[in-house]
């Protein structure tokens, strides 16, 4: 793959074959740029994005990607036009989704947000080929069936979320019979050193000002909430098979040490780099083998000196709900996080103020219990409408969780 001085654009001879689902967001556009980066290596096979058509071109045609989906059926006439004089075909509607994922690539981003990329992303899990996860919500909503389906096909899942790749690294140094407890480290948010009551008044454009990463709006909130993290919890138990009690969170602001191994001889062995989501992205994109990143390098003696906390559940409460919501297992996890992405969406179109957003998955999880919303799901069908109801229930609940005071 070489890139044409002048127009900018990808000529690809061959290579590893990528398929990006998520390609217009925060995590998307990185993987492009780590992708265009390294010319010769990889050649771009589908593109999608919801709705955003002219990013979608933009990165289609500089990488020359064989297909192009928009989720927005609606907006395909506008995607086909522009991509006139491209090598691209276009497609759309949630079947164009499926068909970029099942297309052959050799190594699929997963990068849409929430449980819509469940879909998508199995498609491509069934194909038995290397999966870059970086939508944790596809392990929160069905962990157990997702995991299964990776096992049946063969697919390698490459975690992507900084902390659970910094733990997969750091699992190379020992056994697996020997790890005692995974660490995963968060930077406390922008509310970090914030009192409960301002918390809870926070406005969307205070709750959006993450202190040391650029993300999409969602997990930006889950930072501020703390729910991202809580979601992590999750992802690790289903993806390193861990229990709770083996699972840890540590408050660490400067977002260096992205997370730890500690084994039964008291060894800690950690993953540290620069707070740039291109590191764990070309990490995966190269597995085993290791390429550049165009992240910063990390100046130790810079920065000085690192620090840690514990978290503080007390004003962020949604970290306990979340584990709660693990240790019940069954569907718990599918109906938090449904509410969540519900009750995110409802803050950030001020709807719902800050500590609402807690307050209502909270009040999902009590209801969706007693109506057995909850229990294991079999099947896809079975975690998708479980997921459905839970999301019906969020919103059936609003009215009354809005017009309590804050
Ligand atoms: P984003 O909002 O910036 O991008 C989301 C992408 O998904 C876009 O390309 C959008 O077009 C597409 N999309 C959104 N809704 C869709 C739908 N219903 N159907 C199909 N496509 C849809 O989000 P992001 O920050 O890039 O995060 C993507 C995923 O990666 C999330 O699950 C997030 O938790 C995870 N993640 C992100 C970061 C980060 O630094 N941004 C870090 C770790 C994990
Ligand atoms: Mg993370």
């Amino acid at each position: 793959m070489q890139v044409d001085q002048q127009t900018d654009r990808l000529n690809v001879a061959g290579g590893k074959s990528v398929t990006v689902l998520g390609a217009t967001g925060s995590i998307g556009q990185s993987t492009l740029d780590v992708v265009i980066s390294n010319q010769g290596g990889f050649r771009v096979e589908a593109l999608t994005a919801i709705r955003s058509v002219d990013k979608l071109a933009a990165a289609a045609r500089q990488t020359s990607a064989r297909f192009a989906a928009i989720a927005d059926p609606a907006l395909y006439r506008e995607l086909k036009d522009a991509l006139v004089g491209t090598v691209t075909e276009a497609a759309a509607g949630p079947a164009a989704l499926i068909e970029a994922a099942q297309r052959p690539a050799d190594w699929v981003m997963a990068a849409i947000v929430g449980a819509s990329g469940l879909e998508p992303t199995l498609a491509a899990v069934d194909r038995g080929v290397t999966i870059a996860l970086a939508n944790k919500e596809c392990l929160v909503c069905a962990g157990s069936m997702f995991m299964e389906r990776v096992r049946a096909s063969g697919a390698t899942v490459l975690p992507v979320d900084s902390e659970h790749n910094a733990v997969f690294q750091a699992l190379t140094a020992g056994r697996r019979s020997d790890v005692w407890r995974v660490i995963l480290t968060a930077s406390g948010g922008p509310f970090r050193g914030w009192a409960r009551e301002a918390i809870r008044r926070a406005t969307p454009q205070q709750a959006l000002q993450h202190p040391n990463w650029t993300m999409g709006p969602k997990i930006t909130i889950d930072s501020a909430t703390m729910m991202n993290k809580g979601l992590e919890l999750i992802e690790a138990h289903h993806l390193f098979g861990l229990e709770s009690r083996q699972l840890d969170v540590l408050v660490h602001p400067q977002s260096v040490v992205h997370g730890l191994v500690e084994y039964r001889d008291g060894s800690v062995v950690a993953q540290l780099g620069a707070p740039d989501m291109r590191i764990p992205i070309a990490h995966a994109l190269a597995y085993p083998e290791r390429i550049e990143s165009k992240a910063s390098r990390l100046d130790l003696a810079r920065l000085g000196s690192l620090t840690f906390e514990p978290p503080d559940l007390a004003r962020f409460p949604a970290l306990k709900l979340a584990r709660a919501a693990m240790e019940a297992g069954g569907s718990t996890p599918t109906v938090l996080n449904a509410a969540n992405e519900v009750a995110v969406a409802e803050f950030l179109a001020g709807r719902i103020s800050f500590g609402r957003i807690v307050d209502l998955v909270e009040d999902v999880l009590a209801v969706g219990t007693r109506q057995g919303l909850t229990r294991a799901a079999v099947n896809l069908q079975e975690v998708l409408a479980i997921d459905h109801s839970a999301r019906k229930l969020t919103r059936d609940l609003l009215p009354e969780i809005a017009v309590k005071a804050t």
